[in-house]
């Protein structure tokens, strides 16, 4: 069931802001597009979830913005409750996932929906959705704000989706590179000097392509 039909990144004007403009390429999605998109989402997931009392499940941590917002919009009963995913093996096909945290609410019998900032390989996703179905609960839908599916390796699509994007390497709204950019408001584009190995001093931080430095840090 897939309910929710994407809106698309694009067709966004707006200027980063000067403090980011070094680190930012440009805004792909704006802070009152994320909003009205979440309100819009929150409506569907209340329609497919009216009269159970759902358990929110997100994984940590790229999803800290996404769930505070997403769950005000939300006007059912609900319990929250987290799961720790982190990726290692960075330069490696694998990445091996490791679950860092695990649930603490029992999800047999419940209804589920399961929060991630973006599904990109699907990966994450397939793991977590075997390790929550072993756990039995009655269903589970899945959430992420951002989809890039030209990336995708594993047969899965989310059933609520904030954004499609295209195969660019995001930041902010939560979504970090190596730990940092979590606190942008907005989903923006991150400068290729930032992770390309020509930059000096704070910029050398990682030597590693996008898609490897991410797999070091948490999700
Ligand atoms: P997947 O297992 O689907 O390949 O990757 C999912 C995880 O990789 C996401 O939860 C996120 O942590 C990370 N990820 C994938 N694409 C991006 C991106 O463009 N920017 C950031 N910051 N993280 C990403
Ligand atoms: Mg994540």
């Amino acid at each position: 069931m897939n309910s929710s039909t994407p809106t698309s990144a694009f067709a966004n004007t707006a200027r980063v802001p000067a403090r980011w403009r070094p680190d930012v390429e440009r805004v792909l999605i704006t802070q009152g597009r994320i909003r009205n998109r979440l309100r819009i989402l929150a409506r569907e997931i209340e329609r497919d979830f009216i009269g159970s009392e759902m358990v929110v499940v997100s994984l940590l941590n790229g999803t800290v913005m996404l769930l505070a917002d997403l769950v005000r919009c939300l006007s059912l009963p609900l319990r929250l409750d987290f799961i720790g995913v982190s990726s290692y093996g960075a330069g490696t096909e694998s990445g091996e996932l490791i679950f860092t945290k695990d649930l603490r609410l029992d999800v047999r019998g419940r209804d589920v929906l399961l929060v991630d900032d973006i599904l990109d390989t699907g990966r994450t996703m397939t793991r977590v959705l075997e390790r929550l179905t072993a756990l039995g609960p009655r269903r589970i839908r899945t959430c992420v704000l951002l989809d890039k599916p030209s990336r995708r390796i594993k047969s899965i699509q989310a059933d609520y989706v904030g954004f499609e994007i295209p195969d660019v390497f995001v930041v902010g709204y939560g979504l970090d590179f190596a730990e940092r950019y979590r606190n942008l408001p907005f989903v923006g584009v991150l400068h290729p000097d930032i992770y390309s190995h020509k930059q000096t001093g704070t910029r050398r931080l990682s030597r590693l392509n996008p898609p490897e430095a991410m797999k070091i840090s948490a999700l």
